[in-house]
């Protein structure tokens, strides 16, 4: 009976002393009762914001991180820029589409045609200028979502015209100018909508967070979409390079563009993601700056292959198709 009854005071210390913890006991006993968190909470995983888009990378046919990577070149200060960002992108193997609206390929036509020639390819950005100078600074112009639905599709048609008729290419993918201001659903379909009708497989005019809602190639009714990317610190901010600009007159990229890209492309390589990383920039903000050029790098040494939006378009139509 006695070891019996020791024995269920043995157990009933040990349940009391995992009930309630030794530490709260000493505070209590101290008078202290407020207490202390015990440990660090667990650190969230990064990658759970991007779980239907990388189970959307899988079923799309993409093996691993790939990166598809866009220039919109809006001003004058592009046409150098963009020789510049080519001649450092060509160094390292980095594969770039150009997005520019019709208006700056005309003229700048000796620029884009070089590009063009060395078998770049070119989105179709629209016809219309996207931005204006303005005293000392550009300012954007040309808002889709002011204008008429019949005045946005002739816009489309005469930036796919103007593709053909300067660099004699033919452009298989469309962005709006200023898309994230063109995204409601009505919006999104005349795009699509004409991008359908001019033959092309793909547009890339959505913001992360409809990437990270449907995927990172996501299937409209036979046209493919590419959702511009985020970062794994901020899933549903564009990682481009206007919004990581220290400056904005003289155009300077801050480091956290090059950090937030390092960390995004370390955690999805580690995890083997298959994700596209759909990220774009301007030349004029990009070219010959140490942050961009950092993470360009970073890329190429973590083993990230890039492609052409028509490349991923036709790998997410055969996976569809199959
Ligand atoms: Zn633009």
């Amino acid at each position: 009976m006695a070891a019996q009854g020791q024995t269920l005071m043995v157990r009933w210390v040990r349940r009391a002393a995992r009930a309630v913890h030794p530490g709260a006991v000493a505070r209590y006993l101290a008078g202290r009762t407020t207490a202390r968190p015990e440990a660090p909470p667990e650190p969230a995983d990064p990658l759970a914001p991007f779980q239907t888009l990388i189970a959307g990378g899988r079923a799309a046919g993409l093996q691993r991180p790939t990166l598809f990577l866009s220039f919109d070149c809006d001003t004058d200060l592009d046409f150098d820029a963009a020789l510049e960002v080519k001649r450092f992108l060509d160094a390292l193997g980095i594969k770039a589409t150009w997005a520019v609206p019709g208006v700056q390929i005309e003229k700048g036509a000796r620029t884009y045609q070089a590009i063009a020639a060395s078998g770049d390819e070119f989105m179709n950005h629209g016809y219309l200028p996207h931005t204006a100078w303005e005293g000392d600074r550009y300012v954007s112009v040309t808002w889709y979502h002011e204008m008429a639905p019949e005045a946005v599709s002739t816009d489309i048609a005469n930036g796919d015209a103007a593709i053909r008729r300067v660099l004699a290419a033919a452009p298989t993918g469309f962005r709006a100018p200023h898309f994230g201001l063109f995204s409601e659903p009505s919006q999104l379909d005349l795009v699509w909508g004409t991008a359908r009708k001019l033959g092309y497989t793909y547009c890339s005019t959505t913001l992360p967070a409809y990437g990270l809602e449907h995927g990172s190639t996501v299937d409209v009714a036979g046209l493919i979409e590419l959702p511009t990317f985020g970062s794994t610190a901020a899933p549903t901010c564009v990682l481009d390079s206007w919004t990581y600009l220290t400056d904005r007159r003289q155009y300077a990229l801050g480091e956290q563009y090059a950090e937030l890209m390092c960390e995004t492309v370390d955690r999805i390589v580690a995890a083997e993601a298959p994700v596209l990383l759909t990220w774009y920039a301007d030349p004029s903000h990009v070219a010959g700056q140490a942050p961009f050029e950092r993470a360009m790098r970073h890329l190429v040494a973590a083993g990230v292959g890039s492609v052409y939006g028509r490349d991923a378009a036709r790998l997410a139509r055969a996976a569809a198709a199959a």
